[in-house]
């Protein structure tokens, strides 16, 4: 499924439509560019789950939980991780856990991350600054928050 945003909050509307789908123990892997809107959208979950903390992205921590919302939200950014040894972070205990699991640069460590996810891509129009947003669904869970999302 392709969504085609043209601002911040158009971003952030989608995030929040798939939010209100999200269930405990799901996993979102967010995939695009520096400054594409992986952030923003977490922001706009976070704002569905009505989570009042703001959010920034957790460059120094590699995760973040958000616990004053409906639903624990767990904010990773995993760029740092391209420098490290294999290491035991103990994800799973988020990616399983009570909360849902939003990731950015997952890609440094694909190997850890669950199989069934949904991968929100992000691309920026050079000429435009539009962003094209890509929804791909691994899992019949997944695939189902898609099919409703369609039929909105
Ligand atoms: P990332 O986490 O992917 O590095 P951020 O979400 O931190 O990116 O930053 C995205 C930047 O792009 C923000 O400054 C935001 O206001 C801007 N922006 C412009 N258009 C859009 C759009 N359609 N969707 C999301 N962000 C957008
Ligand atoms: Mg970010």
């Amino acid at each position: 499924m392709k969504v085609y945003t043209k601002n911040e909050e158009e971003t952030k509307d989608l995030a929040k439509r798939i939010a209100r789908l999200l269930k405990p123990n799901m996993t979102l892997l967010l995939e695009g560019q520096l400054g594409a809107g992986k952030t923003t959208f977490t922001k706009g979950v976070a704002e569905e789950l009505g989570i009042k903390r703001i959010i920034k992205s957790p460059t120094y921590t590699l995760i973040k939980e958000y616990t004053d919302g409906k639903l624990p939200l767990y904010h990773m950014d995993l760029y740092r991780m391209e420098d490290m040894e294999e290491e035991d972070l103990g994800l799973e205990e988020y990616f399983y856990g009570e909360g849902v699991t939003l990731v950015e640069w997952g890609s440094f460590m694909a190997e850890d991350l669950p199989k069934e996810h949904l991968k929100v891509l992000i691309k920026v129009n050079s000429e435009t600054g539009e962003r094209e947003i890509t929804l791909d669904a691994q899992g019949k869970e997944y695939q189902a928050i898609l099919e409703r999302l369609s039929h909105e």
